[in-house]
C-alpha cells in the first residue's frame, strides 16, 4: 500500500514536472494574447489628445508646460498600476512626491538652459530699401534657440556652408561675408565623406564675421530625405550652440531660397537647383553674392528650467532590466506658434502608457524589471536620454534591451524597426506573434532618437517608427486630427509583444 502510494506520488510528481514547462508556456502565450486583445486605440487617442492639447502647449523642454505633462504622465503610470521608483536628484527641488530623505518618486531631473522666443518674430527679404516681411511658419521659422536678433545684411549664398581644407572644400572661397547674412543648404553633398552638423556651419559663418544666417533644404533631395518625406517647408529646430558661438538664424522655405537666388534679370530659371547640382558633383565653391538683403528681428530670453524624465516600473523576479521609452517633449510655442507634436511624440508616449496599463494588469511578474521611461529633451539633441545613460537607475550592463517608440501615429501602416545588438529573427518572431509580421521592415541602426545614447553605451536597442511619409514632421500641423488609430494599434501590438518577449520569457 505504502509502496503503491509512493509509486503513484512519484508518477504524479514526475508527470507534473514534465507537464509544468508546457503549461507555463501555454499560460504565458495566452496571457500575451489576452494582453494584445485588451490594447485600446481609443485610450491612446485620448492620451494623444490630452498631451497635444491646450493643457501642455506643445511640451517644450524646461518649461512649466513640459513639467505639467511630466506630472500627468506620472499620475497615469500610477493609475496603470506601475510603481514609481525612488530617484535621487542631488539638491534639486522637483514638484513630484519627495520623501524626507529628499528622494523623489518617478522623476529623474536636471536643470537645462531654456530659450523662449517672444511672439511676433520678423524676417524681411528684398532689396536694401524694399524689404518684404515674410510669413512665420510658411516662409520661415526662426531657429528657436538663436539669440535675440536685430540685424540686417546682404545675403551671400555659401553652398552647403562647409570648409574642410583636408578635403579641398571651401564653400566661402574668394568671398568676404563680414556683416552679411549667409545662406547655406541643409545637409551635405554625397561626395563629402565626413559628418557636418548645423552647429559646425553656424560656427564657420560666425568666425567669418556673418551677423546672421538662413538655411534651407535644397530643391534636389537626397535619397534618404525622400525616404523620410522631407519637404521644402521650414522646420522646427534647435541650433544647440553655446551662447558665444551662436548668431541669429532662420530656416527658410526652399521656395524662398529659390527666389533669393533668382537674379533680377531672371537669366537662369532655377538658379538654386543649378548651383546645388554643381555642388553635388564637385567640391568647387559656388558662392554667390546676391542682390538681396535680409533683416531678422526677434527677442529670445534664456533661463534655466527643469528637464524631467518620468519613470514607472513593473518589478521583475530577476536582476535584469528592459526599458520601454518614448520622448514626451516637443517644441512648445516659440514665437507664439504652437507645435502640438501629436505624432512627435505624444503618439509614442500614448503607446508606452497603453502597454504599461496592459502589462501591469497581467497577474504575473516578469523575469526582468520593466522600466517605462517618458523622456524629455529629445528635440534638444537627446538631453533626456543622455541624462538617463549618465545616471541609470539600473545597471546598463544588465539592461537587456531599450525599446524606443517615436512617431507612432502617421504613415503608410508599415512599421520601420531599427535593431542593434539583438537578433533580427527574434524581432521578426515577435512580429509573427503580434500578427503584424507582414507590416515589418527591419533595419540596423537608425541615426537620431533616444535609443542612440543607449546604443553608444552598448545596450541592445529596438526603435519602432511608423513607416512612410510624416508630412507634418516638426510642423505646426502635427495635430491629433492627423493620427491614424490603426497605426497606433499596430505599433502598440508590436511593442507589447517585443516587451513581452524581452521581459517575460525566461
Ligand atoms: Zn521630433
Amino acid at each position: 500500500m505504502i509502496r503503491w502510494v509512493v509509486h503513484l506520488t512519484i508518477t504524479l510528481v514526475l508527470s507534473f514536472i514534465t507537464a509544468a514547462p508546457y503549461t507555463q508556456a501555454q499560460s504565458l502565450e495566452s496571457g500575451l494574447q489576452t494582453a494584445i486583445e485588451s490594447l485600446s486605440a481609443d485610450r491612446m487617442l485620448a492620451d494623444i489628445r490630452t498631451l497635444s492639447g491646450p493643457s501642455f502647449h506643445g511640451r517644450q523642454t524646461g518649461t512649466n508646460d513640459d513639467l505639467k505633462s511630466a506630472q500627468w504622465v506620472a499620475q497615469e503610470f500610477l493609475s496603470a498600476g506601475l510603481r514609481l521608483p525612488r530617484i535621487r536628484n542631488s539638491s534639486l527641488i522637483i514638484p513630484f512626491p519627495t520623501g524626507k530623505d529628499g528622494v523623489t518618486s518617478g522623476a529623474m531631473a536636471t536643470l537645462v538652459p531654456t530659450a523662449t522666443l517672444a511672439p511676433h518674430p520678423t524676417v524681411g527679404i528684398g532689396t536694401a530699401s524694399g524689404l518684404i516681411t515674410k510669413q512665420a511658419g510658411l516662409d520661415y521659422l526662426p531657429i528657436f534657440d538663436s539669440p535675440s536678433a536685430d540685424i540686417q545684411g546682404r545675403i551671400v549664398f555659401v553652398g552647403y556652408g562647409i570648409v574642410d581644407s583636408d578635403r579641398g572644400i571651401d564653400d566661402y572661397a574668394g568671398v568676404e561675408v563680414n556683416n552679411c547674412v549667409v545662406l547655406f543648404l541643409r545637409g551635405k553633398p554625397e561626395h563629402y565623406p565626413r559628418h557636418v552638423s548645423h552647429a559646425d556651419k553656424v560656427r564657420l559663418a560666425k568666425e567669418r564675421g556673418a551677423v546672421g544666417y538662413l538655411t534651407a533644404t535644397g530643391p534636389i533631395l537626397h535619397p534618404y530625405e525622400i525616404r523620410r518625406g522631407v519637404t521644402g517647408d521650414p522646420s522646427a529646430f534647435y541650433g544647440q550652440l553655446p551662447p558665444d558661438m551662436a548668431i541669429p538664424g532662420a530656416w527658410i522655405s526652399t521656395a524662398l531660397a529659390q527666389d533669393i537666388l533668382t537674379d533680377s534679370k531672371r537669366e537662369v530659371p532655377d538658379r538654386l537647383r543649378a548651383l546645388q547640382e554643381q555642388l553635388n558633383q564637385s567640391p568647387t565653391s559656388q558662392v554667390v553674392i546676391t542682390d538681396q538683403f535680409a533683416s531678422l528681428q526677434w527677442k529670445t530670453t534664456e533661463k534655466e528650467g527643469l528637464l524631467v524624465n518620468v519613470i514607472g516600473m513593473i518589478p521583475g523576479t530577476g536582476t535584469d532590466t528592459v526599458i520601454i521609452g518614448a520622448h514626451r517633449d516637443h517644441f512648445g510655442r516659440p514665437g507664439g506658434i504652437l507645435f502640438p507634436g501629436a505624432d512627435d511624440n505624444a503618439s509614442g508616449t500614448a503607446v508606452i502608457m497603453e502597454v504599461a496599463r496592459t502589462l501591469a494588469k497581467i497577474n504575473r511578474r516578469p523575469s526582468r524589471t520593466i522600466l517605462f521611461v517618458s523622456f524629455s529633451g529629445e528635440e534638444r539633441d537627446l538631453l533626456g536620454s543622455r541624462l538617463y545613460v549618465s545616471r541609470p537607475i539600473a545597471p546598463l550592463n544588465a539592461t537587456k534591451a531599450m525599446i524606443n517608440i517615436d512617431h507612432a501615429g502617421v504613415g503608410n501602416g508599415r512599421l520601420t524597426v531599427g535593431v542593434t545588438g539583438l537578433d533580427k529573427d527574434v524581432l521578426l518572431e515577435a512580429g509573427k506573434t503580434a500578427g503584424v509580421d507582414d507590416k515589418l521592415d527591419l533595419y540596423g541602426f537608425f541615426p537620431g532618437g533616444d535609443h542612440v545614447p543607449f546604443k553608444e553605451a552598448s545596450v541592445p536597442t529596438v526603435t519602432v517608427v511608423s513607416g512612410g511619409v510624416h508630412p507634418h514632421f516638426h510642423q505646426p500641423t502635427d495635430t491629433i486630427e492627423t493620427i491614424d488609430p490603426n497605426i497606433l494599434q499596430t505599433v502598440a501590438r508590436y511593442v507589447l509583444t517585443v516587451a513581452w518577449q524581452q521581459a517575460y520569457q525566461p
